[in-house]
């Protein structure tokens, strides 16, 4: 451990940029990264605005971000896969290799994971990091820190594209077109969806997810969603429904809009319980998944923005020097219609 700079959440309301005792050395199995480029994630600003997510509460203060890309600057005992100097994104959670959520694949809901800036687990916003090897990933030289850091949220979308298995040609809806919403569209149309029919309120938003070939907006201030949906499909409905706006209202219409047999994949998560349609639901058998992060998505998603068939570049708003990191959080605050992305770089 030693005293490092780093964004602190002293407590809700108050962020700090001072000095915090971190671990700075790599371990076995570990590396050490020099972090370039953070992302500021919805959950980091809720900790700033609510000092809480449901069980998870900010009771000392703990340093902010998990969306980060850097370069690995040393290389701890046991670590064949990385070397100094390679450019690499981590996987924020680690969970218990031998736990049984693990041994069945599912590490991602492993009760024993840590991940960072929940509390209590710190963060990245300081310009060092040790981490798992394991869960540490080499970007290819045509990815950059940017994208790199952007691999993160668009993971979320790939484990939502996985377990809605698309088929090839499929129609989906997407109901939110925050950064969430819009990376669940892109993965569902890489993962072969024809169209995405993406639907909010704000037309600023619709107008960043429509810059990408297959997604058709839907502003329902103005339109009704279930007509357009029906007229687009014929009346038959989309194949595979993304519930990604966490409104509870969404979920009273929401089984009006899969095909009988289709899926309704929760991405968003609605602070109280919510209305459930069984008996819709039951008659046309629909199918309901779940999404909690991601489990073996950071590959894939590396694959696919270094073959160049998703871009994320288009939703990064915004980009702060580490100095001006309050600032940033404060401009995440306002949660402007036109922001998807802001991040904050280190090394300049
Ligand atoms: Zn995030």
């Amino acid at each position: 451990m030693s005293k490092v700079r780093a964004l602190v959440l002293e407590r809700q309301h108050e962020l700090a940029i001072r000095d915090i005792e971190l671990p700075q050395e790599a371990g076995r199995g570990e590396v050490k990264i020099k972090i370039h480029t953070v992302g500021v994630c919805g959950s980091d600003v809720h900790y700033y605005t609510h000092g809480k997510i449901g069980p998870f509460i900010v009771n000392e203060p703990m340093v902010l971000g998990h969306e980060a890309a850097g370069t690995v600057v040393e290389v701890g005992a046991g670590v064949t896969h990385l070397k100094v100097g390679d450019r690499v994104c981590m996987e924020p959670g680690v969970p218990d290799a031998n736990s049984k959520a693990s041994r069945l694949g599912m590490y991602n809901v492993d009760p024993a994971v840590t991940f960072w800036a929940t509390p209590p687990i710190h963060g990245v916003l300081t310009p060092f990091v040790v981490h798992p090897a394991n869960y540490t990933f080499k970007l290819p030289d045509n990815v950059s820190f940017a994208e790199g850091a952007m691999v993160e949220p668009f993971a979320v979308g790939m484990q939502a594209a996985t377990k809605a298995r698309i088929t090839p040609g499929d129609t989906a809806v997407v109901l939110g077109a925050g950064p969430i919403g819009i990376m669940v569209a892109v993965a569902a149309l890489a993962g072969g969806c024809a169209r995405a029919i993406v639907a909010d309120l704000a037309q600023p938003k619709l107008d960043i997810a429509a810059q990408y070939q297959g997604v058709i907006p839907v502003n329902i201030r103005e339109k009704n969603l279930i007509e357009e949906v029906n007229r687009l499909t014929d009346g038959w409905g989309a194949d595979v429904i993304f519930e990604c706006s966490g409104s509870p209202k969404a979920w009273d219409t929401v089984m009006e809009l899969p095909r009988p047999g289709g899926v309704i994949v929760a991405v968003g998560l609605p602070v109280n319980p919510v209305g459930f349609d069984v008996s819709t639901a039951s008659t046309k058998e629909i199918r309901i998944e779940t999404v909690f992060r991601y489990a073996h998505q950071y590959e894939r998603s590396i694959a696919l923005i270094a073959s160049g068939r998703v871009d994320l570049k288009p939703l990064i708003s915004e980009t702060f020097a580490f100095e001006q990191s309050i600032e940033a959080f404060d401009r995440a605050v306002e949660a402007r219609p036109s922001d998807v992305k802001l991040q904050i770089v280190l090394d300049q």
